[in-house]
Formats: structure tokens, C-alpha cells, sequence
């Protein structure tokens, strides 16, 4: 008896799953026996090996080199040359696009799509489970877990759903295990059932399918449901990534994925579904979180250091730029007077940072200030300066079409960029979607974006007129065609985006 978590299709394949590597480490703690699956990997690989006698040439030669390319996209050498790196990418997601197709979605390495049922309609997930034989995984997981729960006899299985494109394959699994293993409990955990359980006046409309949908971390509920015995230790879990088939993902060599916090220390950016949904902040003390990243580095040796936090607290960043870690490190940070000192990015640096991800979303200080950002744009200005001068790249995010937002505002963007794109590693380009339970929603004119009831977001009339059709022909027109702007977009890596953008800070 015990647990099987699942980490189910479909996500970027490139660093084994946190969520239940942690979930683990919580149950093992309290004397609980637990197995995890990554359904993502190794669904994904399988149907890349699977595709056979494709019709056009592309596809054909995207087959030949498989080995090579999977070779390479899991060694240092596959990162030494840009053009080889994103021909293997896109050879992959060709290959995976084939195999989806044959089965009517459309599957690249990062999403998933299906022709007719969409992740955001509660009847069409339900189908999903009702139809379960024809998810494009199906031939994995039925196979993996046949095997997984004659081996283990879990009483439950968990999953991790954080993301809309996992969420048709996660209800198709859970109809294979209704139908064939009928004695189960099955429970919902992750950000995705998260954000669903805080949506006003949530019902369960999976009562028949899902025994239980976790809110929020998913230690303290499982713990419970469990029957730990003892007393339930309340503390944050270093994951345990031991049962993982480690090699297998795509990177050149582990990248070792952490999370220090849940929520986010500011939580009051006004768009952010952080706020709108009410996510506590909840850290671990920074000491601790060296102590155990000095653990998990002497024990598994990964190559890369991911830090999962919404953003980096100044508490933690700044016990981080005391440290000398022997491997690489990249996360979220806000933009704060702390980077805006050259001395505290040059210690940063010693201490292995190699990439920042910034949420600056707009290069006007009214709109910033509008959207409760928090960031004033002459620290701006300097922490990219600062970053550029201590070898840290800035990977930064901009947002696009928000209600404070007219095309005065977006031109500002711009030509903050421009000013600054010699400073600028990468860039992120988003248009603007609205919570559909927060605060800014109250304010503004209405209606469901996507047409399902598990909708997160909602379509508004801009005060402004600035519509989703001016923003959008506005990004692809201008900006990414500005001359300035057009190589750092290109650098971007295809798809991995930042998750492999660190191993091409350097080469640059
Ligand atoms: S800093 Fe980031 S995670 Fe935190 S509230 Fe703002 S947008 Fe959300």
C-alpha cells in the first residue's frame, strides 16, 4: 500500500519533475511508501521512436538523425554550436508533431492541442477519460502502469497538474485506472487543480473520476489522506529524485530543479494570478535552502541549478551571493535596488549565477506603477548594466496590452529596449491575458476568453482601445523586427526557451 505520483504529459522534457520528487520526500519522511512516474519523458520518447515511414523528405531526415540528435541534445557538444542545437530541437518536434497527428493532436515538446476537445471544457476532459485509448500516450502509460501497479499495489495515485497542456493526458490516464484498476483513489494536486479549486464557486465536476482535488502544496493534504502515522512534520521538503531516469532528459546533464518557496514575497503585481488567487507566501529559511542545495549538488552532481520561485526573495538572493557553489545557477528575480549595486552582482556571479530572469513587462513608469509592479525604471536601467558588467545574462520578460497600456506606453517598451538591447541576453514577448477572478477584472468590461468553464482568463474591451489584434500585429510587426531587438529574439532557444538558455550564455 502507499502512493504513485505522477508527473503526466505534457511539459518541456529537459529536468525531472519537482513536484513529485518533493511529495515523496515529504511521505518517505513520515514512513510512507511512494513511487513516482515521469509520464511526460518517457511518453514523449516513445512516440518520437515510434513514427514510421513518414511521407515527406523533412520528416524522413528528421528520423535518420534521431540517434544523433538525442545523443547530442544530451551532451556538451550538442550546446557548442547554435544552428546544430536548433536543427536537433526542431527535428525532435517534427517527429513528435508526426506521431501526434497520426492520433489527431497536435504535439510539439512543449504543448499539446488537441482537434476537438479542449483542456478548458470539464465535458471534454471527461471525454478524455471516457475515450482514453485514443490519447496519443495511451501506448505508454497503459504499458508503464500495467507494470508500475502490479509491482507496487499503491492504494492511490496522485498527479501533478500544472500545466493546461497536461491536462487531457492526465484525464485520459485517469479513465484507463477507472476502468482497469477500479479499487483506486485517485487525487488531483499541482498548480493547474490548484487554480481551479480557487475560482469562485468551484464544484468538482469530476466527482465521478477524482476522489480528491488538492489546494495548493500537496504534503500537508496527502499526509492526511494517508493516515501518516505520527505527528506531521510541517516543514519544506528537499525532492527526491532518485527514482527518475536521469540521463534520459534532454540536457547535458542534470538540471536539478528546486523550489525555496511557494507564492511569491510581493504578490501584488495586478495581473498576476499569483495575487488573484490568493497564493500565500510561504519560504523556506534561506540557511536551510543552502544547506540542502549544498546536499542535492553533492549528490546527484547536476550540471545546472534551476530555481523554481515565482521570485527570488532578498533575503534568499542575498545568502545566495554569499555562497561559491561549484555549479551554475539561473532564477527569477525581481527588479530591486539590490541588483542595482554593482558589488552585489559581481558577488552574485562568484557565487555561480549565470542567468536572471526579469519581469520588467513594460518600459513606461506609468504603467508599472499602474500594474503595481514595483519597479522603478532607472533601477531598471542600472541592474541591466550592472548584470551585462558581471557576466550575468538578463533574460527579460515583457507583457504586452495590458489595460494601463495604450500604443504610447508599448513604443516606450520599445525604445526602452532598444536603448538597453546591448544589456539584454534574451527576451520573452507576451500578450496580456486577464485574470478572470482578480481584482483588475472587477474594473473592466468582460467576457470568458476561452469558451469553457475552467477558463482562467477572461477577453476585455481595453479602456484605451488598445485591442489584442493592434498589440499583436504591434509585436510581430515592429518590435520583433526591429533591428536591435530581431538577434537577442533569435538567440532565444527554440522551444526550451529558458530552460536551455543558460548553457548558451557563454558562447555568445
Ligand atoms: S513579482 Fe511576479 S510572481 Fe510576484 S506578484 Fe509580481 S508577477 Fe506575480
Amino acid at each position: 500500500m502507499g502512493i504513485l505520483l505522477i508527473h503526466p504529459p505534457l511539459s518541456k522534457p529537459c529536468e525531472p519533475p519537482a513536484g513529485v520528487a518533493r511529495l515523496r520526500s515529504a511521505l518517505h519522511a513520515h514512513g510512507l511508501r511512494s513511487s513516482i512516474l515521469d509520464l511526460n519523458l518517457e511518453g514523449m520518447l516513445h512516440l518520437i521512436q515510434e513514427v514510421r515511414d513518414p511521407s515527406d523528405t523533412w520528416t524522413c531526415r528528421a528520423l535518420r538523425k534521431l540517434p544523433a540528435h538525442l545523443a547530442s541534445l544530451r551532451s556538451d557538444s550538442g550546446y557548442k554550436r547554435f544552428a546544430g542545437y536548433q536543427s536537433a530541437v526542431r527535428d525532435l518536434n517534427r517527429l513528435l508533431h508526426a506521431a501526434g497527428r497520426a492520433r489527431g493532436a497536435g504535439l510539439s515538446l512543449a504543448n499539446y492541442q488537441h482537434r476537438d476537445l479542449s483542456p478548458v471544457r470539464s465535458r471534454d476532459l471527461i471525454r478524455a477519460a471516457e475515450r482514453f485509448e485514443e490519447d496519443p500516450f495511451y501506448p505508454t502509460f497503459s504499458r508503464r502502469l500495467q507494470q508500475a501497479l502490479e509491482t507496487d499495489s499503491p492504494s492511490t495515485v496522485g498527479f501533478s497538474l500544472n500545466y493546461l497542456s497536461q491536462a487531457l493526458s492526465t484525464f485520459a490516464i485517469i479513465g484507463f485506472l477507472r476502468k482497469n484498476f477500479r479499487g483506486l483513489k485517485v487525487v488531483l494536486g499541482g498548480g493547474l487543480a490548484t487554480s481551479w479549486v480557487r475560482r469562485p464557486g468551484w464544484q468538482n465536476p469530476f466527482s465521478g473520476l477524482v476522489n480528491f482535488v488538492v489546494d495548493g502544496p500537496g504534503e500537508g493534504p496527502l499526509l492526511s489522506l494517508l493516515n501518516a502515522p505520527g505527528p506531521v512534520k510541517s516543514r519544506a521538503w528537499a525532492p527526491d529524485y532518485d527514482p527518475l531516469p536521469l540521463g534520459d532528459y534532454l540536457a547535458p546533464g542534470l538540471i536539478l530543479p528546486y523550489s525555496a518557496s511557494s507564492g511569491c514575497y510581493w504578490g501584488r503585481c495586478l495581473f498576476c494570478p499569483e495575487k488573484a488567487e490568493g497564493n500565500r507566501f510561504q519560504p523556506t529559511v534561506p540557511r536551510e535552502v543552502i544547506r540542502e542545495l549544498e546536499d542535492l549538488v553533492a549528490r546527484w552532481r547536476p550540471v545546472l541549478i534551476h530555481l523554481l520561485d515565482n521570485a527570488l526573495s532578498p533575503a534568499l538572493l542575498g545568502e545566495l551571493a554569499r555562497q561559491r557553489f561549484e555549479v551554475p545557477w539561473y532564477g527569477f528575480s525581481r527588479i530591486t535596488e539590490q541588483l542595482a549595486d554593482l558589488d552585489f552582482c559581481l558577488a552574485l556571479k562568484e557565487s555561480g549565477c549565470v542567468m536572471l530572469q526579469l519581469g520588467l513587462e513594460s518600459g513606461d513608469q506609468g504603467v508599472l506603477d499602474q500594474l503595481q509592479k514595483g519597479v522603478d525604471l532607472g533601477v531598471a536601467s542600472r541592474t541591466l548594466g550592472n548584470l551585462k558588467r558581471a557576466g550575468i545574462a538578463a533574460y527579460v520578460y515583457l507583457l504586452f496590452g495590458t489595460p494601463a497600456e495604450s500604443e504610447a506606453e508599448a513604443r516606450q517598451t520599445l525604445e526602452f529596449a532598444v536603448r538597453h538591447s546591448g544589456q539584454i541576453g534574451f527576451l520573452n514577448l507576451a500578450i496580456f491575458n486577464l485574470p478572470a477572478h482578480g481584482e483588475e477584472a472587477r474594473n473592466l468590461s468582460t467576457q470568458f476568453f476561452y469558451e469553457g468553464d475552467l477558463s482562467l482568463y477572461s477577453s476585455f474591451a481595453h479602456p484605451r482601445g488598445w485591442s489584442r489584434d493592434r498589440v499583436r500585429s504591434f509585436v510581430e510587426k515592429e518590435f520583433r523586427r526591429h533591428p536591435a531587438l530581431s538577434p537577442i529574439l533569435k538567440r532565444d532557444p527554440p522551444i526550451f526557451t529558458s530552460n536551455h538558455a543558460p548553457f548558451f550564455v557563454e558562447k555568445r
